[in-house]
C-alpha cells in the first residue's frame, strides 16, 4: 500500500495547480502521479476524432522520474492501443479502468473528460504497488481536483459561444508550433550532418495558419437578427470541427474570424483540406438563413521572424479573396509568386520552391 503524508498531498496539489500552462500542467501531474504511487511508469494519451472515431497519441511519458514530452504526433494503430490493459474501454465508456496482469503488474486508466463532454485525455499509471483499495479512492480523489481545475483551465482557454480556443490562447499555441518547427529543422539538419537523406520528406510537411472570414456576415445580422447571427457561428464551428484533423488546432479569432493551425501536413492537404471545409460552408443549409460562405487566407508557418508576421500574411490573403469575389481560399506565397501581392523576402522563395 503506498502511504503518503499530509504535508505530501497538500504540497503536491499546490505544485501541479500553480502552471496554468496546460503541457506543463500534464507534465507536473504526470510526474506527481509517477511519484506518489510509486508508479513505474505514467503516460498521457491524447485523444482526438475524425469522423467521429477516437484517435491517440501518447503525448507524455514519465518514466525512471523524468517526463517525456513526444512531439511527433504518431497516432497508434489499434494493436498499439491495445498492449494497454483497459485504455480503449476506458475511452469507450468514459470510465476509469483497472487491471492487474498475471505478473502482478497493475494499470490504472483513468480518462479525462472536457468542456465538450468527450474524452480528450486518458492517464495510464503502471505499477506494482497502485492498486489496493486506499490507493484506488485516492487516486481518483486526486484526479477529481485536476479535473475541477481543468475545467476551469477550459473555461479560460475556450470561446463559450463555439467552444474553440479564444483568441487568447493563439500567441502561446502559434509559439508551441514555431518551437516545434525550429526543433525539426535542428534534427534535420543533424540527420543531414550524418548524411541521413530523410530531408525531402521532411522539407514537404509542415505547419500552416489559415485565417477564415465569414462573407457578408453583418447582412445576416441585419436581415435577421443577432440571434441568428449566434447560430451560424455555432454551426459554422461545427463545421470546422467535422472538416478538420483534432490534432490541427481551431480558435474563434473574435467576431466572425475564425483561425485554424494545421499540423504536420503538406501544401497540397492543407490547401485540401481547406477547401473541403470551405465548400462544406457553401453547400450547408443554415436554418432560415440559407447559404452563407467564407473567405480563407492561408500561409506556412516556417521561419518567419516575427510570429504576427505569419497572421499578417494569412491576413492578406484573406484580403485578397475578399476583393476577388470572396469564397475562396488563397495561399499567400502563390500569390506572392504570381505577382498579386508584393513581397520580396528571401524566406519566401523557400516556400515557393515546393509548388
Ligand atoms: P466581409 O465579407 O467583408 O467580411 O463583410 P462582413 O459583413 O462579414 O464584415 P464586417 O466586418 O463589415 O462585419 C462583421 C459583422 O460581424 C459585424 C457584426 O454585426 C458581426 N458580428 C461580429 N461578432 C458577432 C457576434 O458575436 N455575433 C453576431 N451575431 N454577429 C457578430
Ligand atoms: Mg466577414
Ligand atoms: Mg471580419
Amino acid at each position: 500500500m503506498v502511504q503518503n503524508s499530509a504535508n505530501e498531498i497538500i504540497e503536491s496539489i499546490a505544485h501541479v495547480t500553480g502552471h496554468a500552462d496546460r503541457a506543463l500542467l500534464e507534465a507536473s501531474l504526470a510526474s506527481t502521479l509517477y511519484e506518489l504511487f510509486r508508479a513505474d511508469r505514467v503516460m498521457i494519451y491524447k485523444v482526438f476524432y475524425e469522423f467521429k472515431q477516437p484517435q491517440c497519441y501518447l503525448a507524455i511519458d514519465v518514466i525512471e522520474n523524468e517526463a517525456h514530452f513526444n512531439h511527433s504526433g504518431h497516432t497508434l494503430g489499434l494493436s498499439e492501443l491495445n498492449e494497454i490493459p483497459g485504455l480503449v474501454e476506458s475511452i469507450q465508456s468514459q470510465e476509469m479502468t483497472h487491471t492487474q496482469l498475471d505478473n502482478g503488474l497493475c494499470y490504472y486508466i483513468h480518462p479525462i473528460i472536457n468542456h465538450l463532454g468527450i474524452v480528450s485525455e486518458v492517464f495510464c499509471l503502471r505499477g506494482n504497488e497502485i492498486f489496493c483499495q486506499d490507493s484506488l479512492k485516492f487516486i481518483n480523489g486526486y484526479f477529481q481536483i485536476y479535473c475541477n481545475y481543468l475545467r476551469l483551465l477550459d473555461e479560460s482557454e475556450h470561446d463559450v459561444l463555439t467552444g474553440l480556443l479564444n483568441r487568447r490562447t493563439f500567441d502561446q499555441n502559434l509559439e508551441k508550433v514555431l518551437a516545434e518547427w525550429h526543433k525539426e529543422q535542428d534534427d534535420t539538419q543533424a540527420a543531414e550532418v550524418q548524411q541521413l537523406h530523410r530531408r525531402h520528406d521532411k522539407k514537404k510537411k509542415g505547419n500552416w495558419l489559415a485565417v477564415i472570414d465569414i462573407d457578408h456576415f453583418k447582412q445576416v445580422n441585419d436581415r435577421y437578427g443577432h440571434l441568428y447571427g449566434d447560430e451560424v457561428l455555432l454551426l459554422l464551428s461545427n463545421i470546422m470541427r467535422e472538416s478538420f484533423r483534432g490534432y490541427d488546432k481551431l480558435f474563434r479569432f473574435g467576431g466572425e474570424e475564425f483561425v485554424v493551425i494545421l499540423r504536420d501536413i503538406d501544401r497540397a492537404g492543407a490547401s485540401k483540406a481547406l477547401e473541403r471545409f470551405r465548400t462544406s460552408v457553401e453547400k450547408y443549409q443554415f436554418p432560415q438563413i440559407g447559404r452563407i460562405t467564407v473567405s480563407i487566407g492561408f500561409v506556412r508557418i516556417s521561419n518567419q521572424p516575427i510570429p504576427a508576421q505569419i497572421l499578417g500574411h494569412a491576413d492578406e490573403a484573406l484580403y485578397y479573396a475578399k476583393e476577388h469575389d470572396r469564397n475562396r481560399t488563397c495561399q499567400f506565397e502563390c500569390l506572392v509568386a504570381s505577382g498579386e501581392i508584393e513581397y520580396n523576402k528571401e524566406i519566401i522563395s523557400q516556400d515557393i520552391e515546393l509548388f
